[in-house]
């Protein structure tokens, strides 16, 4: 069994659907989508690619990105999907790891060619035209057979912290996702579509194999990116659409319904079902998408390591207001998936005790094969069968499970554990305040400080002295901030994670 039966059970069953558009346009029906990816199949294990090989996918949000992920299944091939945002010496960096022999790449991403590639292709070139050439029959075109536990896709983590590593997913891992996303996230038939706003390198692109499981439309917008105007324009005429989107997007969508002052009738006809994760979604921001944009959000937590499925926290759970714990509940990710286990363990990994806080661990058949070409971090991370996933949390009796910080992030003070999360929860509710981000800055008497950085709102007055009366309303002193920076924005990633690293350096910088 491969991923690449899927699209050829696809290609059987509904042959002239319309599986992929650009745009508002019909790019590709599921049977033309079948006999270009058979067709590159078939001159890529020509050209000599064996089994196992790595292909490196350095392209903007791009129809193309689908027909090559499921061209290189059907021969066998492992991807190599990477943030087009990426700098091309980055990308040098992942093409010697990964020993990746072709590279599919956009032109203005790579203008020289990427050292250390056989053979480069510019996705937009006849060259590419050619290799995609539909075959006359997708069937005959034989897809090369998969273990469950051979690759299927080498994942580079984001990299928060230090170099990237290269997660090795499996075909197992990733048929376990798609399924599981039928279970935990949303029920999707063939009248669905979904809308790939956000990176197809990451977790927008790994959705493609539930919608694919389902003979769902897939929508690439013609900006390959995030701009609310446009997503909601293809909503009105495609959708109602699913999509997935960081929490930094779920704001810039719910910014756009408050400026153009869009109804929650009028957003429930552009967006199906909306699934958030990646980073901490804050209540007042989710209360707020609910709010303007009715039912229509799912959380999920996982991470390459354990694509997409962790735990979830379902729309019913989000939208049962009356429940007594009901701001824990939202305020956390969720019950784990259902294929996985999930342990709170200390740094042994000897399980807590329910409700202590240590690191959550996680198994079962999504988990990661281990990191490529390197043992000693894949035997940190995998330990007896658990995934130790460096995220801090802890469980209810009801198994819901809310995230603390990343260790490396938590800040001690006095002897005195201080979530970052739990002041910038607090400190977003404070009138005038647009995001925030907390971080420890060392301290010679009580071992750290907090520090917070603060972006306003356009035109709001906010001062350290107001958001210190804010704090010490409602929390603890020693959590409170003892120093402001206001900035005019945060520092991100590639995927809108705020660095928390870059904002350590600053401050060490600004505090020498
Ligand atoms: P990545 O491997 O780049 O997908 O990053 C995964 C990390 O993002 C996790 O280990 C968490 O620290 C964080 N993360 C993922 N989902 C969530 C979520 N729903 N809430 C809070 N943090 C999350």
């Amino acid at each position: 069994m491969s991923l690449a039966h899927l699209l050829l059970r696809q290609a059987h069953l509904t042959s002239e659907r319309s599986a992929i558009f650009h745009g508002s346009e019909p790019y590709a029906s599921y049977g033309q989508w079948a006999a270009r990816s058979a067709g590159l199949a078939l001159r890529l294990r020509q050209a000599g690619l064996q089994p196992g090989d790595r292909v490196l996918l350095f392209l903007h949000n791009h129809p193309r990105y689908l027909e090559l992920l499921w061209a290189c299944w059907w021969a066998g091939l492992v991807v190599v999907p990477i943030n087009a945002k990426l700098h091309p010496r980055e990308a040098e960096w992942i093409v010697d790891n990964a020993q990746a022999r072709w590279g599919f790449v956009s032109a203005d991403l790579a203008p020289d060619a990427l050292a250390g590639l056989e053979r480069q292709i510019d996705v937009d070139s006849a060259a590419c035209d050619a290799l995609l050439a539909p075959v006359a029959d997708a069937f005959a075109v034989a897809v090369t057979e998969r273990a469950p536990d051979d690759l299927a896709w080498l994942f580079y983590t984001s990299g928060t912290t230090g170099r990237p590593k290269g997660v090795m997913i499996t075909q197992r891992n990733l048929m376990t996702m798609g399924l599981t996303y039928f279970v935990d996230v949303d029920a999707v038939s063939a009248d669905d579509a979904i809308v790939y706003g956000a990176p197809m390198s990451h977790g927008a692109g790994l959705y493609a194999i539930p919608h694919l499981m389902a003979g769902a439309r897939h929508v690439v917008p013609l900006s390959g990116g995030v701009d609310a105007a446009e997503l909601f324009a293809l909503g009105w005429q495609l959708g109602p659409l699913s999509t997935f989107a960081a929490p930094t997007i779920v704001k810039r969508l719910v910014d756009h319904v408050e400026e153009v002052q869009i109804s929650v009738d009028a957003a429930a006809a552009a967006f199906k079902t909306i699934v958030y994760g990646g980073a901490p979604m804050y209540v007042a921001d989710i209360e707020r998408a609910l709010r303007l944009m009715g039912p229509r959000f799912v959380q999920i937590y996982g991470q390459g390591e354990t694509p997409m499925v962790a735990t979830a926290l379902s729309r019913q759970q989000l939208l049962d207001a009356a429940h007594p714990r009901y701001l824990e509940r939202i305020a956390s990710v969720g019950v784990a998936q259902t294929p996985v286990q999930l342990r709170i363990a200390d740094e042994q990994g000897r399980e807590l005790p329910l409700g202590e806080i240590g690191e959550v661990l996680v198994k079962g058949d999504s988990v990661m094969a281990g990191y490529w070409r390197n043992p000693e971090a894949t035997a940190l991370a995998l330990r007896d069968g658990w995934l130790f996933t460096g995220d801090v949390g802890c469980l209810d009796a009801d198994g819901f499970l809310t995230l603390k910080d990343r260790s490396k992030d938590l800040i001690i003070s006095g002897g005195s554990n201080i979530y970052p999360r739990e002041v910038e929860e607090l400190l977003l509710t404070a009138p005038g305040v647009a995001e925030v981000a907390v971080v420890g800055a060392p301290d010679p008497e009580w071992g750290e400080f907090v520090v917070a950085f603060v972006v306003a709102q356009a035109g709001a007055a906010l001062s350290a002295d107001l958001l210190d009366r804010h704090c010490l309303a409602q929390m603890a002193r020693f959590k409170r901030p003892k120093r402001y920076l206001f900035v005019s924005e945060l520092p991100k990633n590639n995927y809108g994670k705020v660095l928390k690293t870059a904002l350590r350096e600053r401050l060490a910088s600004e505090l020498a």
